[in-house]
């Protein structure tokens, strides 16, 4: 008889527990090893930046499962494990407690961090990065109190969450950012002036167009004391939030050989050129059918589509990872969601359907007259009629895209 497949997951996120739980799904019966460095089993971690650290949730409630979850499903959960070494000729997987998991298919599920800077002070205490659990427990005790000068470095989307909360309890809060305009590279310049104003109108204080030049100690306790910006501003701060982008984790990729290019390059099947080697979610460099280019993308719905591809692709199944980019945020009382691209460069109209002041509205990016972005802005129920107009790819009405009395569902060709 066969002796029973071996399939190993490093890095127990969104992904990796995804992937986990489909090859149980598709009825995949050897070994399922999910590997993973944190403490605790896997969780979610975009309510980390807005119900955890507005005090609405407690982060242990961002689990994906309990451990018995995984046990009723026969997936070895190895927590508070590294994978520290890939041998892909040996098929084997180095783990941080010395020994070696050999696999027949590997999944490299291994996420992103949070990018550092060289600026000096950046060590201080006082000075934060939001990607984990125990990040948003320390920056939740910390906002809560209501009365801490907080500088937010990074107009991105968990640089604008973590302003949100941290104005919401009161506190003094300035957001530096090196563009012109929050959210630039995924939004361009028009929508992100929507957000400056959103913000600003909450009493954030916008420093765009100036960047971090160092961070500066107080009293001699390695605390932070003030922020100098590269235009030379001096912010009094007590608390540093530096949310300037992800880096993926693809080191183990590299080492073992494997081709990355910011992220371990795969194909719309998830596959690396090794044919037992896949990647999926953050740290994953795809090729998308519809844009016909490798895209990273760091956003949860792609983490969960991936890592339910990937593992169909490690069985052998034909998979084609096609999903629109999407992504969800809370900021103060606006609930949004965005598919699409919209970087500057890709698209030659902006367009607004409703009122912005009454924070209920859609952003449409055109490119020729076809929809490749859309903003949806407290309107439930949006998205998937946006996400079909855009997948169409047909041309569309810009005075019926603006209508508000005009059903959008009626603008997708049938
Ligand atoms: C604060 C925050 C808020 C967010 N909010 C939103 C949102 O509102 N909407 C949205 O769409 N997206 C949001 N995101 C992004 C979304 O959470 C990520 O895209 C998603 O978590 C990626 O999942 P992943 O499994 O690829 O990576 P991760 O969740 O990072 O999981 C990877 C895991 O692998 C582990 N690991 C890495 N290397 C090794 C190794 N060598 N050995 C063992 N384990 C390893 C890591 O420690 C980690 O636990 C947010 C992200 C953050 C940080």
């Amino acid at each position: 008889m066969p002796a029973l497949e071996s399939h190993v997951i490093v890095g127990a996120g969104a992904a990796g527990a995804k992937a986990a739980e489909t090859l149980r799904e598709e009825g995949f019966t050897g070994s399922v090893l999910l590997v993973g460095e944190e403490p605790g089993p896997p969780y979610a971690r975009p309510p980390l930046s807005k119900e955890v650290l507005l005090g609405r949730a407690d982060p242990e409630s961002a689990r994906l499962h309990e451990e018995s979850w995984y046990r009723d499903r026969d997936i070895t959960l190895m927590i508070d494990t590294a994978a520290t070494a890939l041998d892909r000729r040996e098929h084997r997987v180095g783990l941080s407690d010395g020994s070696r998991l050999r696999y027949d298919r590997l999944l490299l599920a291994t996420g992103s961090s949070p990018r550092r800077t060289r600026v000096p002070g950046t060590g201080l205490a006082g000075v934060h990065t939001l990607r984990t659990i125990d990040d948003a427990r320390a920056l939740h005790g910390l906002l809560s109190r209501g009365d801490r000068r907080v500088v937010v470095v990074g107009a991105g989307w968990i640089g604008l969450e973590a302003a949100a909360a941290a104005r919401r309890y009161g506190n003094r809060v300035a957001v530096v950012e090196a563009e012109a305009t929050p959210l630039y590279g995924t939004l361009g310049p028009e929508a992100g002036r929507i957000f400056a104003d959103l913000h600003r109108g909450k009493g954030v204080e916008c420093l765009f167009e100036d960047g971090l030049f160092a961070i500066r100690g107080e009293g001699g306790e390695g605390e932070v004391g003030h922020v100098v910006t590269s235009r030379g501003a001096e912010l009094p701060a007590d608390l540093v939030v530096l949310a300037v982008g992800g880096a993926p984790r693809d080191g183990l990729a590299r080492a073992a050989g494997l081709r990355t290019d910011d992220g371990v390059v795969v194909d719309s099947a998830l596959r690396t050129e090794d044919p037992d080697v896949f990647a999926a979610g953050d740290v994953a460099r795809f090729y998308h059918p519809l844009y016909r280019r490798h895209l990273r993308v760091e956003h949860w719905a792609n983490a969960i589509d991936g890592g339910a591809a990937a593992a169909r692709s490690m069985l052998g199944r034909d998979v084609v990872h096609d999903r629109l980019p999407y992504r969800f945020t809370h900021q103060y009382e606006q609930a949004m969601e965005f598919s699409g691209r919209a970087e500057p460069g890709s698209y030659d109209r902006v367009l607004v359907r409703g009122d912005i002041s009454a924070g209920s509205y859609l952003v449409f990016w055109l490119s020729a007259g076809r929809l490749t972005a859309a903003l949806s802005v407290n309107t439930p129920g949006a998205t998937g009629t946006l996400q079909s107009l855009i997948r169409s790819g047909v041309p569309v009405d810009p005075d019926a895209l603006t209508e508000p009395r005009r059903p959008l569902a009626q603008l997708i060709p049938s």
